[in-house]
């Protein structure tokens, strides 16, 4: 059963079985339900990774929510401001709204900041994170990640949205570079 699996050039072994994940993903459920029930949040779900956690995740919020799909756009512009984020696929207002950004990984954090700047721009009455899977070692930013299914160390992993190079991300398991 606990076979290696090979994705291109690379082996990796199994790491978060199945059960594990749902633990984590009802119990980050459990918190939003708690803390988030006055609300009417909006969920911000990041294509492509957290699309399995997100439909999980979603199907244990009892609160009233919208839910939003966007993706992060980063381009260098001709000046020397460095790179710019755009968000692409929000269309609804969010002033005054509590919005959860639903992530599938936070490493660094250098993307879900890029996300934080954006929709603070939005007149937004709070935001919070909610994700997978964080790497508290390899996180370097002062933004509170609200909501973590599990905490893993600075190893690449695969499945449960997550890919390699484009693949793997179907996997209802999480694999770790072997
Ligand atoms: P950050 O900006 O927080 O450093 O990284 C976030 C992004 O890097 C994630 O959205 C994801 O695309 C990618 N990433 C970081 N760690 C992993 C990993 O272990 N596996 C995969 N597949 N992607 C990762």
């Amino acid at each position: 059963m606990d076979q290696k699996i090979t994705i291109k050039d690379k082996q990796f072994r199994p790491f978060i079985p199945a059960k594990k994940i749902d633990e984590a993903v009802k119990k980050v459920a459990g918190q939003i339900n708690a803390e988030l029930k006055n609300e009417s949040p909006v969920f911000l779900v990041v294509l492509n990774g957290s699309f399995m956690f997100a439909s999980d995740l979603l199907k244990e919020v009892t609160i009233p929510c919208e839910i939003s799909f966007i993706k992060v756009a980063s381009y260098h512009g001709t000046s020397s401001s460095g790179s710019v984020s755009e968000l692409i696929g929000l269309t609804e207002d969010l002033s005054g709204r509590t919005v959860v950004i639903v992530e599938d990984i936070v490493d660094t954090g250098v993307t879900l900041e890029k996300l934080v700047t954006v929709l603070q721009r939005k007149n937004v009455k709070q935001i919070k994170v909610a994700t997978a899977l964080m790497k508290p070692d390899s996180y370097k930013k002062e933004f509170k990640v609200d909501y973590v299914g599990m905490e893993i160390g600075n190893d690449f992993v695969v499945g449960y949205g997550l890919d390699y190079d484009g693949m793997g991300r179907n996997l209802k398991e999480i694999y770790v570079l072997a």
